[in-house]
């Protein structure tokens, strides 16, 4: 249309014929009109479909986070390549996106202005192709080194998220004032953060220097096009028009050519960086699953664990040896021992966090390896020492033992009654609605052993076949701890429950103590038999002031 206004004015200038001009210029017009309604619609469309994949992408790593196996949260290798998923999984997809709807419409644009540019010199398309490629291959190199740059410095990358996340959390504030951590750690954060950004800077650094020699000659190609231009409007064998035409169709073509290089380099590149994503996408569970599981019947009897080994993934030492003992249904039993004995290990493997080296476990006949951990875990409800304290209401943290059940409000007053936490959920004026913990409004903040109660409650509140209690009571006072144990004998009625605990004075409501000494077990018995034993338990027992 350019070329056609101005052909037409310097044609028609002459004659007064102004009405075909101000058609053309209308016309002009009207395209750039169509242009701005694309452009504003094609930024919504890229915008919107960012915002889509992002949330998706988020909702597929977050997938992956509960699905692994509890072991891969106890590896730094799977904490570098969830970072690096984490970290490009909100973007990346997008680009590639971006990537290949530029790579179309580059293409479209450049066979459009090819031909144009084949009419007046077929080299000038080849020397705007040519002159290209440094700039594509700058972008390729550096965009690599980038990458590879990033996967070796995971590990410092994170160190720094952890230092930022020791000083601004609550978890560790009192320690930060306390300890006058905050400038030390501070110190060695902003240590990190300079050694990254040094690093960061010289690669880009580089990158700038060498992107201005691929542009420069560029413009050099360029700028020799648009002599040869020139030269052939003054000698006549082009309009003002054709030059006008050909500079804009070059500017355009051009552009056109990079943005068709910088999409097919930069879907290369994102290639490479979504790795990270399916590298993390593509972990296995390492937890044998049958393709079909019914759901594990009730408990008749017992569990029993069978010649069990264990040793850590990508470690040597076995931290279990040959355990053997039985578990039956109805009784208390305590797991007992210095720390380091074994006793989170075999905990961790009757929830089959872990599966053992060698030896089983089996609940009743049925070997947990044969059974699918959803349908296990329905079974059997464990509280950790380091249990979580939910920002929730009372109730949910609570109902967080098993969200299956409805109509619950009777389980969980009878939850909360046996753990001891009714007595002060009462005195809350919205009782179970009362949000807990600081971080939203409303919340009240709990004691250590009153968020212990709530944990406790919820270890009750689910109807497991199996309840472990890891130091169900390190924070309670004496009193309460006493009323709690009361519970226990009369909570294991029809279940098994499993203690671990260093309060041996707890224990004469045992029906059974395993005392476990470097992996094996080295004592087993009731109060009574161990005391007469005289062994180790008895020791233990004596050390205590009993
Ligand atoms: P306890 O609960 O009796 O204090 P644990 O079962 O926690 O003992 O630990 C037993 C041994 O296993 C210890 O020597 C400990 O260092 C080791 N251990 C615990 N967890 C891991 C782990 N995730 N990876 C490797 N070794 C571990």
């Amino acid at each position: 249309m350019t070329k056609l206004i101005v052909d037409s004015i310097t044609e028609l200038q002459d004659t007064g014929n102004f009405e075909l001009i101000l058609t053309y210029v209308l016309i002009f017009g009207f395209i750039q009109l169509l242009s701005a309604i694309a452009s504003n619609y094609q930024q919504l469309i890229s915008e919107t479909q960012s915002q889509l994949v992002s949330d998706y992408m988020s909702t597929v790593i977050i997938d992956k986070a509960i699905e692994v196996d509890m072991s891969y949260y106890e590896n730094a290798a799977f904490y570098n390549t969830f970072h690096h998923a984490q970290r490009q999984a909100l973007y990346r997809p997008v680009q590639i996106l971006r990537n290949l709807s530029d790579f179309i419409k580059s293409t479209f644009l450049l066979l459009s202005l090819g031909g144009l540019l084949v009419f007046l010199h077929w080299g000038i398309a080849l020397v705007l192709l040519l002159f290209a490629l440094p700039i594509a291959f700058v972008k390729w190199y550096y965009s690599t080194k980038l990458f590879n740059w990033e996967k070796n410095r995971t590990a410092l990358e994170r160190e720094s998220s952890y230092l930022n996340q020791v000083l601004t959390t609550d978890t560790y504030a009192k320690e930060v004032r306390i300890f006058n951590l905050g400038n030390i750690l501070l110190d060695r954060f902003k240590g990190v953060r300079r050694e990254l950004f040094d690093e960061k800077y010289r690669i880009n650094n580089q990158r700038a220097r060498a992107g201005v020699f691929a542009k420069a000659a560029e413009i050099i190609a360029m700028t020799l096009s648009y002599a040869f231009i020139a030269m052939r409007t003054f000698q006549g064998s082009l309009t003002i028009g054709d030059l006008v035409m050909f500079f804009g169709a070059f500017q355009k073509g051009q552009a056109a050519i990079q943005s068709l290089l910088s999409a097919v380099v930069g879907l290369y590149n994102n290639r490479l960086f979504i790795s990270h994503v399916f590298d993390l996408l593509n972990i296995e569970s390492l937890l044998e699953q049958p393709e079909h599981s019914d759901p594990l019947p009730s408990l008749q009897n017992s569990i029993q664990i069978k010649n069990l080994d264990f040793t850590y993934p990508n470690t040597d030492i076995p931290v279990l040896n040959n355990l053997n003992l039985e578990l039956k249904k109805g009784e208390v039993i305590a797991f007992v021992g210095e720390n380091g004995s074994g006793k989170t290990t075999l905990i961790k493997l009757l929830c089959r966090l872990y599966d053992p080296t060698s030896g089983k476990i089996t609940w009743d006949d049925h070997d947990l390896k044969n059974t699918s951990l959803e349908n296990l875990r329905k079974k059997i409800s464990v509280i950790y020492q380091d249990f979580s304290k939910y920002q929730f209401t009372v109730g949910e943290n609570i109902q967080i033992g098993d969200f299956s059940k409805t109509d619950s409000a009777e389980d969980l007053s009878a939850a909360a009654k046996q753990s001891g936490a009714i007595d002060f959920i009462n005195t809350f004026p919205e009782t179970y609605n009362q949000n807990l913990g600081r971080w939203f409004n409303k919340g009240r903040e709990l004691s250590g052993g009153q968020w212990q109660k709530i944990a406790l409650a919820r270890a009750f509140y689910k109807d497991a076949e199996l309840i472990i209690l890891d130091e169900p009571s390190s924070s309670i006072d004496p009193l309460a701890e006493a009323k709690i144990f009361e519970h226990f004998r009369e909570l294991a009625k029809d279940k098994i429950l499993i203690l671990v605990t260093h309060r041996l004075y707890n224990l004469k409501i045992a029906d059974k103590i395993v005392v476990l000494h470097e992996g094996g077990i080295e004592e087993e018995g009731t109060h009574q038999e161990l005391i007469e034993l005289n062994k180790r338990y008895k020791d233990m027992f004596e050390k205590q002031g009993n």
